[in-house]
């Protein structure tokens, strides 16, 4: 689904709709987008983006809706843990402003006030039970209260929770809750402890996963390279074959110049092909299929086709040309290096797009240098002292070109 996507079309109540609406919601972020379908059908889920971008609603208009359509009871029936009072408050307002058109009650109980108080208000009931790992532990261990009816369990801030040593509190609430239960856990990362947390707790969990827009550039590894635009052409194919690279996503400005880079790149023994708004749906899903097929190796795109391209391991984008707009920088270097692999970035710098590089850099927080083009010792790079000349083909006249195959 795309960034379009409106809250209806997300499968939810009209009384999450309006209350949305009247919290003047205009439209899903992309987390919500991904994670409150799937969050619906009560699978377990583990979801991961970054701070702020909603992942409270992510859970809790699945919850409400999940809960308003299962038969009414007594009993506690969903449990939202966090890490901090202050987030315990956080959510209890979210659940209080989405559900004020349900009948649904939330409570929440954390350290540092009155036990007898929270006792009092959970005696009143609750369908859905916000806590600290601390004090629903001391609760439970003084049988204040009973988990036998819960449905859903979520674990808000998961990393957090583990940062602050919650480990060992989470596991032993795991162990008195029923067991047939639907589980939900968000984090702003997914780190070794986090997967071992979902691993140990969760069944077959679905993973969504939104990537920092800005966190490519800190794991993607980004050579910037002074070429002349008439030499593009030749460096590109040098790069591609120099560095003996399995596989390459190659950005360019233009639909014409998309088709011409790939004819080159063809013309120099590259499995190469090209994919632009000029191709029609059926041929870009399916050069896009395989291309992850790996049925040719080097994909040369404009922007507009490769929004959302999610190639995994991918290993290498190239620049062909540098993007005037810093955010198409990222967008065009996050196609590597995703979810935590390693990734490169080649971009071919000519004089007029130096300039460029300033702005660049200023959103990725970096200043980026332009370095001297490398060369190549049995697909090892190696970055010359001198700038050493690539070994160009001699220019020949090409051949008129052949039409291509799939040009309509
Ligand atoms: P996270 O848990 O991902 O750090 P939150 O769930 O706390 O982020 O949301 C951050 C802020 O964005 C909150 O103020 C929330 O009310 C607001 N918010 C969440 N979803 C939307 C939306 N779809 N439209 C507008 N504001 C939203
Ligand atoms: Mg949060």
């Amino acid at each position: 689904m795309s960034n379009n996507t409106p809250f209806s079309a997300l499968g939810l109540d009209q009384t999450l709709l309006q209350a949305l609406a009247e919290a003047s919601y205009q439209k899903p972020t992309t987390i919500q987008v991904k994670a409150i379908p799937m969050a619906l059908t009560g699978r377990d889920l583990m979801a991961s983006a970054q701070t702020g971008t909603g992942k409270t609603a992510s859970f809790t208009l699945p919850v409400l809706q999940r809960l308003s359509q299962m038969r009414a009871s007594q009993a506690i029936r969903a449990l939202v843990l966090v890490p901090t009072r202050e987030l315990a408050i956080q959510v209890l307002e979210s659940f209080q402003t989405y559900g004020a058109h349900t009948s649904l009650k939330t409570t929440a109980v954390y350290g540092g006030v009155d036990v007898e108080k929270q006792l009092q208000i959970l005696q009143a009931g609750a369908d859905v039970l916000i806590a600290t790992p601390g004090r629903l532990l001391d609760m439970l261990n003084r049988r204040h209260i009973n988990l036998d009816g819960l449905r859903v369990l979520v674990l808000d801030e998961a990393d957090r929770m583990l940062d602050l040593g919650f480990r060992d509190d989470i596991a032993r609430i795991m162990s008195s809750l029923p067991s047939k239960r639907q589980n939900l856990l968000f984090s702003a990362t997914f780190n070794k402890e986090i997967k071992q947390l979902a691993h140990d707790f969760m069944r077959h969990p679905v993973k969504v996963e939104v990537a920092n827009p800005n966190s490519a550039a800190n794991t993607v590894n980004q050579s910037f390279y002074p070429v002349d635009q008439a030499d593009k052409p030749e460096i590109l194919s040098y790069l591609i074959h120099g560095g003996r690279w399995p596989k390459a996503l190659v950005f360019v400005r233009t639909k014409k110049a998309a088709n011409k880079v790939a004819d080159l790149l063809v013309e120099d023994g590259i499995n190469a092909q090209a994919i632009h708004s000029d191709k029609n749906q059926y041929q870009r899903i399916r050069i896009l299929e395989d291309f992850k097929d790996n049925y040719f190796d080097v994909l040369v795109a404009t922007d507009v086709a490769a929004r959302g391209l999610d190639i995994e391991q991918l290993p290498l984008v190239i620049n062909y040309d540098l993007p005037k707009v810093p955010h198409d920088y990222v967008h065009r270097i996050g196609r590597t290096g995703r979810a935590g692999q390693k990734g490169r970035a080649i971009s071919l710098v000519n004089p007029e797009e130096k300039k460029w590089l300033v702005t660049i850099g200023q959103m990725i927080k970096k200043s980026l240098i332009i370095e001297p083009l490398p060369y190549f010792e049995d697909g090892e790079t190696r970055v010359a002292d001198i700038q050493a000349p690539p070994q160009r083909r001699k220019k020949k006249t090409r051949p008129a070109r052949k039409k291509r195959q799939d040009s309509i």
